[in-house]
């Protein structure tokens, strides 16, 4: 791995790793240049996995498979409770790092070490807790005794947007099961990835159990490993059109998914909402890392009593913002991952201001250096303009307006996604009515951001399969065995 001049006196040295990290081993390469989106100038360049690097890795996931498995729980956990702690005194190089090269704002990426490393904490405790069963069978035949093992080798594919959580959000739940792991991060966010493996190497994790690759051919490598049955789990986070790639090839060798794919989701504000609670949670659900989020308000519903104040309130905050580099402490909206990102959001806007919309700030890319779009609300936004089916991933708020409680519901469910939604009225029965007719796997009543390390995190419709975190997300990485038992 090399380093651009600015990057290289960013921080601890110690979280400089060094390309591909196999069986415990730091291999050193090139290929894949890291920009920093803030100028689009060079910071870094990193290894170039090829297929055989995926075998060996799959070859270091097994080598370590059999004796991790039978570590006992107890120090599995206080591996993952010491990474956490390493994330934690870490904190403020991590941050810098994502907001070098994610772009997000430095509080965000604070904001994002700080739940990354939760998710080491939380399985740290849940290593301690898989359960088991015991019944009889209604018959009386024989006894059912019903174990909970490892699945055995899981490759974790994760986007750029989360480039520390997605990754610990897997590793956490995989390794508190016993599983060994291939981390195949963003191509756009290696360095997070690679400086979360040099932790975890410190925090006492063995060789082999945590692999990281960087590949410029994520299709060809995902799939050799797919094709290689000693692999049992893809643990995916990314866009729909990936996944359903996905689910078709690890279908060709029955491999268990599980899938957090993309969102849309409805922000709906009811007349007796709380107006500047909803602004603040508006903000929230819109603005965190500029929104670049699966979970971000792409849709907003504002009921027709509450609408014109909530556009003049949400207009105001959202012009207000500074925007620059994420590393400039100053900054609350840094720039878009890369310049396509600014053109897909340039067409979403262009094409629904030709509709009939009305940008009441921003509405057209900045031009100076780097991947910049202004943050932009929208008001009347048709109802079926392709900024309300795609997701936007930008700092756009499109504002549609409604008048009844069903006209809401149809509205926020008219959509092949079902991540996550949001609701604010001050009519906590109102609010739980609609909710339950919201089709969604996460819904936030009255708050703008949901995620948390204890609940279960993931979709329904084609937003996903399975959910992280919570008590269940490790089962996600566990099998259950089932013996019929008479004595
Ligand atoms: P993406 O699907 O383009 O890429 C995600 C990952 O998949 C990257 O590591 C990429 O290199 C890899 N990839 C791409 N093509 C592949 C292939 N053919 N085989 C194997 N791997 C491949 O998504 P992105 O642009 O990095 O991230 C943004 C998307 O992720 C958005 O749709 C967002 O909603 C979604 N997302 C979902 C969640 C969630 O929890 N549901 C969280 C964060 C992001």
């Amino acid at each position: 791995m090399t380093f651009h001049a600015k990057f290289s006196g960013y921080a601890d040295p110690a979280l400089h790793a060094a390309g591909l990290y196999i069986g415990g081993k730091w291999q050193s390469g090139s290929g894949i240049t890291v920009l920093d989106p803030s100028t689009g100038n060079l910071l870094a360049e990193v290894a170039d996995a090829a297929i055989e690097d995926a075998q060996r890795a799959v070859d270091a996931a097994d080598a370590a498979a059999a004796r991790w498995r039978a570590t006992p729980a107890r120090q599995r956990s206080e591996i993952l409770r010491r990474w956490y702690q390493l994330l934690t005194q870490h904190a403020e190089e991590l941050a810098t790092l994502i907001a070098l090269e994610n772009g997000k704002a430095l509080a965000d990426a604070r904001g994002e070490v700080a739940y990354a490393a939760e998710f080491f904490r939380w399985y740290a405790e849940e290593a301690t807790r898989i359960s088991g069963e015991f019944r009889h069978t209604p018959s009386g035949s024989h006894n059912i005794l019903v174990d909970h093992e490892p699945i055995g080798i899981a490759i974790l594919i994760t986007p750029w947007n989360f480039p520390a959580a997605m990754a610990a959000r897997k590793i956490g739940p995989a390794l508190a099961a016993g599983c060994t792991v291939i981390l195949k991060p963003a191509s756009e966010t290696p360095l997070t990835a690679y400086a979360m493996a040099r932790l975890g190497e410190e925090a006492g994790v063995p060789p082999g159990v945590v692999n990281v690759l960087t590949t410029s051919n994520p299709g060809g490598i995902t799939n050799a490993m797919l094709a290689d049955p000693r692999v049992r789990k893809l643990s995916f986070t990314g866009s729909t059109g990936v996944g359903r790639l996905l689910l078709a090839e690890a279908a060709k060798s029955v491999v268990s998914c599980s899938m957090e794919l993309g969102g849309n989701a409805p922000f709906i504000v009811f007349d007796d909402a709380d107006l500047e609670a909803a602004l603040d949670g508006a903000m929230i659900a819109k603005m965190r890392n500029a929104g670049e989020a699966c979970t971000a308000a792409n849709r907003f519903y504002v009921q027709a009593g509450i609408h014109d104040a909530f556009v003049a309130g949400l207009t105001a905050r959202m012009k207000s913002l500074k925007i620059g580099p994420g590393y400039d402490p100053e900054t609350q909206c840094g720039p878009m991952i890369t310049q396509n990102a600014v053109r897909k959001i340039d067409r979403l806007v262009s094409e629904a201001l030709a509709a009939g919309a009305r940008a009441t700030t921003g509405g057209k890319p900045l031009t100076e250096n780097g991947y910049f779009y202004p943050p932009t609300v929208l008001e009347n936004v048709p109802v079926n303009a392709s900024i309300a089916r795609e997701e936007i991933f930008g700092p756009v708020a499109p504002v549609y307006k409604f008048e009844s409680d069903d006209e809401a519901i149809r509205l926020a469910n008219n959509t092949e996604y079902g991540l996550a939604a949001y609701i604010y009225s001050r009519d906590l029965k109102r609010a739980m009515k609609v909710g339950k007719r919201i089709e969604t796997g996460m819904l936030g009543i009255n708050r703008g951001l949901m995620s948390d390390p204890a609940a279960p995190f993931g979709g329904v419709k084609q937003s996903g399969l399975g959910r992280e975190g919570g008590v269940t997300g490790i089962l996600e990485f566990m099998e259950p065995k089932y013996y019929a038992v008479d004595y």
